[in-house]
């Protein structure tokens, strides 16, 4: 369960919390003076394979919160790769600073240095503040590295995909009809996955509203698409059909959960949830249908893990679409068991991941 510890892009206590709980096998720490590189790869489990799993470069408030965030993220690739049927295993990494000021081909390449000096236990791609060109600087140095530029590129359009299929899965179960038209949506972050989401969303005539701590990218967005957007402070005081968090995680947790005014919770984001067990059953509580976020936001490692085995783009988009299946499923699996949609979830990645290692274990 991914319980113990809480999301902290932002600043949050994390005193007392015992790291080796989450059953990470390796974490490195990677620190060069001159690129003033520092950054932090989590290697969380390898049974079903090599971990794969984004960068992120974010301005965290310490390292502390930084080491959290990764442990948390990487983790969570496990059960997303797992529960995805990808023979991929779990891993993250962070780099610490500011993505707009910091980025340098020279920090990028020192970054590379470290990913190959795991050998393949850890391949990257692109998360939030990373772009496909940073991939490239790192590709300079390493080849255990996807979602370059001239290959599958940017995962973010079939992350995005993925997103919207897992949406109208959630709701096809909570109404009984899966369309978006009319629906009133509103989209927090419109980043790579968010824009790409508001597409679909935009096609299907839903009624979007967004919102980005970034004006330039809200005012991009309501120019291209018309749409309505709302400061940051009223996300959860709106009365909306669907949330979908496109930001960072955490951001369902005790205050927001009391004020959420929304039928669904399904967007891009990683781990939603502040804590998956209390807040999992809170949404039940609240008759709120979370559509867990490992499972709806896979179509971007899928898209990875297409480019490693040369998967043709058509097939990608297939493996992305039955997500849609897949999330109907969980949800169902979800009432049938009287359990959360997340803890539905996890039965399924832990499940695989047992079978993984039995026959792992076998082997040896
Ligand atoms: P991005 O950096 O391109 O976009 C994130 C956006 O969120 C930015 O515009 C940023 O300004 C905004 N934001 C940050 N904090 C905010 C806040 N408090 N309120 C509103 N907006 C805020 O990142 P991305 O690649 O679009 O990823 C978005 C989320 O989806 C992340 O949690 C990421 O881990 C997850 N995700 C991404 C992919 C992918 O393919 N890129 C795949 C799976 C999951």
């Amino acid at each position: 369960m991914i319980k113990e510890l809480s999301n902290t892009a932002h600043s949050e206590k994390s005193s007392a919390i015992d790291f080796f709980k989450m059953n990470h096998e390796k974490i490195l720490f990677c620190q060069d003076e001159q690129s003033g590189l520092k950054a932090i790869i989590a290697v969380h489990n390898t049974v079903c394979g090599p971990a794969l799993g984004g960068t992120r470069m974010w301005n965290y408030v310490s390292s502390e919160n930084a080491l959290i965030d990764v442990m948390r993220l990487s983790r969570g690739m496990t059960y997303k790769n797992a529960i995805s049927g990808l023979n991929l295993g779990g891993g993250k990494a962070v780099i610490i600073g500011d993505s707009k000021t910091q980025k340098s081909p020279e920090l990028f390449m020192k970054f590379g240095e470290f990913v190959n000096s795991l050998s393949g236990s850890y391949i990257t791609a692109e998360d939030v503040g990373i772009n496909p060109q940073d991939m490239l600087h790192v590709n300079k140095t390493t080849d255990y590295v996807t979602g370059l530029p001239g290959k599958k590129g940017d995962p973010s359009p079939i992350t995005a995909y993925g997103v919207y299929m897992g949406m109208k899965a959630a709701l096809k179960f909570q109404s009984g009809n899966e369309s978006l038209s009319g629906k009133k949506v509103l989209v927090q972050g419109v980043g790579h996955v968010g824009l790409y989401l508001v597409d679909y969303l935009h096609k299907e005539g839903a009624e979007i509203i967004v919102s980005d701590i970034n004006k330039d990218a809200v005012k991009n967005t309501v120019n291209k698409y018309n749409c309505k957007f709302i400061d940051t402070n009223d996300i959860f005081n709106s009365q909306i059909d669907i949330y979908a968090p496109c930001a960072l995680g955490a951001t369902i947790n005790n205050k927001t959960i009391k004020e959420l005014k929304c039928n669904i919770v399904a967007g891009a984001a990683n781990n939603q949830l502040q804590d998956e067990n209390i807040h999992g059953q809170q949404l039940i509580d609240k008759g709120i249908v979370y559509a867990p976020d490992y499972l709806i936001n896979a179509g971007g490692v899928m898209n990875c893990y297409a480019e490693i085995h040369g998967i043709s783009d058509e097939k990608v988009m297939q493996m992305a679409g039955n997500i849609y299946n897949t999330t109907l499923d969980i949800l169902h699996k979800s009432k049938n068991e009287n359990i959360s949609t997340s803890l539905a979830a996890n039965k399924i990645a832990e499940k695989r991941i047992k079978e993984e290692t039995i026959k792992l274990n076998n082997v040896k």
